[in-house]
C-alpha cells in the first residue's frame, strides 16, 4: 500500500475548524486506499508566542530549555489533530519526535537529523492508524529534546517521506503554492506549477520563506517529489522535483535583514579564506556574498554578508580570525538587504545579469555588492529600497506573465551551456548511499574549468547604472560572462570582476574599453588564463563545514584565492592557472572523491 506524507503548517491548523479540515483531508486520503502520515506544526503563532514569553522571563534563555519549550507547540497540535480524526471515525495516534525515533545531533535550536527509525510508524500504519507526527523536533542520544530550526516541520515531513519511501509528500500551507516571489511582498507574484530542487533550494536558502531549505536538501538527496499545496482548497499547487518551468529566471527571494562585514588590511597570502571560514564554521554561521577584492599593495580585503541576527556572533568570529592572521581590521554595516534572482535557465542564457541591473538602475537603486553563481544572481541594496528593488526585478523579468520571456539584453540563448552543468546524478546517488547520517554533507564532484579568463574593472563610479552599463555592453557584445563579483571598497570606489571564456577575452576587453572611456580614473586589468575549481553537491553553503574544508585544502596546498562564489549546489574559486591541477587534486583528496 502506498504511503502519503501530509504536512500541515501552523496557519493550516490554527483553529478548531481548520484542524477538522486537515483531519478530513487525511481521512479522505486514507479512505482512498493510502497509508497516511501527517506532520503537524504548532498552531498559528504559537511558536512566536513561546519565544516572546521566554524572552520575557530571561535575557538569554538556555537553548536546551528553549527547545524543550518550543517543542510543546507541536505536541499540542498533534493531540488535537488525532482527536479530530477519531471524531471522523478513523484510528489515529499522535507521536512526538522522540517517540518516532527522530534522532538528531545536540545542536539545540538548529539540530540536524542523524537517523529515523521507521519501525514504530510502520507498526501503527499497518494497524490501520493515521500517524500524526510532531514536526520540527527530535531527540539527541541523551534523550534531550531538540528542534530543527524555525520552519523545520517541512524538514521533518521530507525526512519522514524519505525514510518511509513514501510515494508522495504534500506540504499544505496558506498560499496556492510556490510563487515567483513572496505574494505578500509583490501582489503580482505568480504561482509556478513546477520548480526544480536546485532552484527551490537556492530560493529557500536566499530568503523565500515558503519552505525550510533543509527540507529541499532531503528531497533532492533522497529523490522525494514534494508538492506544496493550499490547505484551503483542492488545487494542485507546485511540484518540486527534478524538472522546472522552462524559464530563464524562475523566482526571486529577498533577505531583508542582512549585514555586511569587511575584514581589511589582511596579509595577501594563502590561508586567509581558510581562517575566516574556519572561525565562522565553528559557530555555524552561514556566510554569503563572499568577495575578495583583488589585492592592492600587498593587502587583501574580504567582504561577506550574514543575517543581521548573526552579526554579533560574526563580529566575535571575525575578530578572532584577524587575531589569528596577525593583522587587519573588522568593519560592519547594517541596513542592507539581499535580493536574488534564481533560475536554471541562467546556465544557458547571457544577458540575465544585465537585465537585472538595468531594472534596478532604472529605479536609481545603487548596488552595494553583486555575486553570482550558476543559477543565481544576488545584489545587496540599501534596506530603504529593498521593496522597490524586488518589485523592479520582478517586473523586469516579466515574472507575472505565465509565458516565458527571454531577456531583452544580449544574445539570448547561448549555443553551449557553460562548462559547469548540473552534477552527475549517478555519482550523487553513490555518495548519498554512503551517508552515515541523513543530513551529512554531500559533495559529489570536484571540477576544474580551464577555459576561463578574468577581467576586472577598477575605480567604477559608485552610482546607480555603472554595472548596468558594463554588463549591457558585455552582453550586447555577446560575451558569455560566468562569475561576477562587485564590491564597493572603503575608499568609495566600486570594483567588478568577471570571468569570461579565454577565447572571448580580447573581444571583451575591446568592448569594455569603449564602455568605460568617459569614466575618469577607471582602469581594466585582466588575466588571460585562470583556473576555476568547483565542488558540487547539496546544501553546501548552509553546511558551513564545506567552505572550511575547501579553503583548508587549498591553503595547505599553498594556493591563493582570487574570486569566490557560493551557492547551495556549488562552491567555486578562481585560482592562478598553473595551480589548477594541484588544487583539483587537493580538493579530490579533501572530499574523498579520488
Ligand atoms: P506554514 O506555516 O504553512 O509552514 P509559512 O508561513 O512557513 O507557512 O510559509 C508560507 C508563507 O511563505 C506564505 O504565506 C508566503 O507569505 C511566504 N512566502 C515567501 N516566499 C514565498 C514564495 N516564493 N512563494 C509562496 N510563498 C512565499
Ligand atoms: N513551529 C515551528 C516554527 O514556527 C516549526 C514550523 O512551523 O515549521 O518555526
Ligand atoms: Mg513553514
Amino acid at each position: 500500500m502506498s504511503i502519503v506524507v501530509q504536512k500541515f503548517g501552523g496557519t493550516s491548523v490554527a483553529t478548531a475548524e481548520k484542524i477538522r479540515a486537515a483531519a478530513q483531508r487525511a481521512v479522505n486520503t486514507k479512505r482512498a486506499g493510502h497509508q497516511v502520515v501527517m506532520v503537524v506544526s504548532a498552531r498559528g503563532h504559537k511558536t512566536d508566542e513561546l519565544v516572546r514569553l521566554a524572552e520575557e522571563v530571561s535575557a538569554k534563555p538556555s537553548t536546551r530549555e528553549m527547545d524543550m519549550l518550543l517543542s510543546t507547540g507541536e505536541q499540542e497540535a498533534v493531540a488535537l489533530v488525532a482527536m479530530a480524526i477519531h471524531g471522523l471515525g478513523e484510528k489515529a495516534v499522535s507521536l512526538t519526535g522522540g517517540q518516532i525515533g527522530i534522532v538528531t545531533d545536540s545542536t539545540y535550536s538548529k539540530a540536524r537529523i542523524r537517523s529515523i527509525s521507521n519501525d514504530r510508524i510502520k507498526g501503527h500504519l499497518n494497524a490501520g492508524e493515521i500517524v500524526v507526527a510532531c514536526g520540527f523536533q527530535g531527540i539527541d542520544d541523551d534523550f534531550n529534546i531538540t528542534t530543527l530550526g524555525r520552519g523545520g516541520s517541512d524538514t521533518t515531513a521530507t525526512a519522514l517521506a524519505a525514510a518511509l519511501e513514501a510515494d508522495e509528500c504534500e506540504i499544505y500551507t496558506d498560499v496556492e503554492g510556490v510563487f515567483t516571489t513572496d505574494p505578500r511582498a509583490v501582489s503580482a507574484a505568480r504561482k509556478v506549477s513546477e520548480i526544480s530542487y536546485d532552484e527551490m533550494l537556492e530560493l529557500a536558502s536566499l530568503g523565500a520563506g515558503v519552505m525550510h531549505s533543509r527540507s529541499i536538501e532531503f528531497a533532492k538527496k533522497f529523490r522525494v517529489p514534494l508538492r506544496v499545496r493550499p490547505s484551503f482548497n483542492n488545487n494542485a499547487g507546485t511540484l518540486i522535483s527534478n524538472r522546472s518551468e522552462d524559464r530563464v529566471v524562475t523566482g526571486l527571494a529577498m533577505a531583508k535583514n542582512e549585514a555586511r562585514v569587511t575584514l581589511g588590511d589582511l596579509p595577501d597570502q594563502p590561508g586567509v579564506m581558510k581562517t575566516i571560514f574556519t572561525n565562522m564554521s565553528a559557530r555555524k554561521i552561514p556566510i554569503d556574498m563572499v568577495i575578495q577584492n583583488v589585492a592592492v599593495s600587498g593587502k587583501a580585503e574580504v567582504t561577506f554578508t550574514v543575517p543581521e541576527g548573526d552579526l554579533a556572533e560574526t563580529l566575535t568570529a571575525a575578530e578572532a580570525a584577524v587575531k589569528e592572521l596577525g593583522a587587519g581590521f573588522v568593519r560592519s554595516g547594517t541596513h542592507v538587504s539581499k535580493v536574488s534572482a534564481v533560475g536554471s535557465g541562467m546556465l544557458t542564457h547571457s544577458g540575465v545579469a544585465a537585465q537585472m541591473f538595468k531594472s534596478l538602475s532604472d529605479q536609481k537603486i545603487n548596488l552595494e555588492m553583486i555575486t553570482t553563481s550558476e543559477i543565481k544572481i544576488s545584489v545587496l541594496v540599501d534596506r530603504s529600497r529593498c521593496d522597490d528593488a524586488l518589485l523592479a526585478v520582478h517586473r523586469g523579468f516579466q515574472l507575472e506573465q505565465s509565458t516565458a520571456v527571454a531577456p531583452a539584453i544580449g544574445a539570448g540563448q547561448v549555443a553551449t551551456a557553460r562548462a559547469s552543468g548540473p552534477e552527475n546524478a549517478d555519482r550523487l546517488e553513490a555518495v548519498v548511499s554512503r551517508l552515515a547520517s541523513m543530513e551529512d554533507i554531500v559533495v559529489s564532484e570536484v571540477l576544474l574549468d580551464e577555459t576561463q579568463a578574468r577581467v576586472s574593472v577598477h575605480n567604477i563610479p559608485d552610482v546607480p547604472g555603472s554595472c548596468t552599463r558594463i554588463f549591457t555592453a558585455v552582453a550586447n557584445g555577446e560575451v558569455v560572462v560566468d562569475m561576477i563579483v562587485q564590491n564597493v571598497s572603503h575608499s568609495g570606489q566600486a570594483q567588478v570582476s568577471m570571468t569570461v571564456p579565454r577565447t572571448q577575452l580580447e573581444h571583451c576587453l575591446k568592448v569594455l574599453k569603449t564602455c568605460i572611456a568617459d569614466w575618469s580614473g577607471a582602469t581594466i586589468t585582466s588575466e588571460p588564463a585562470i583556473a576555476k575549481l568547483s565542488v558540487a553537491g547539496i546544501g553546501l553553503r548552509t553546511h558551513t563545514g564545506v567552505g572550511e574544508r575547501l579553503f583548508r585544502a587549498l591553503a595547505d596546498a599553498g594556493i591563493n584565492i582570487q574570486m569566490i562564489n557560493t551557492s547551495e549546489i556549488r562552491m567555486s574559486v578562481v585560482v592562478a592557472t598553473n595551480q589548477g591541477p594541484q588544487g583539483y587534486a587537493a580538493l579530490k583528496q579533501a572530499f574523498h572523491l579520488e
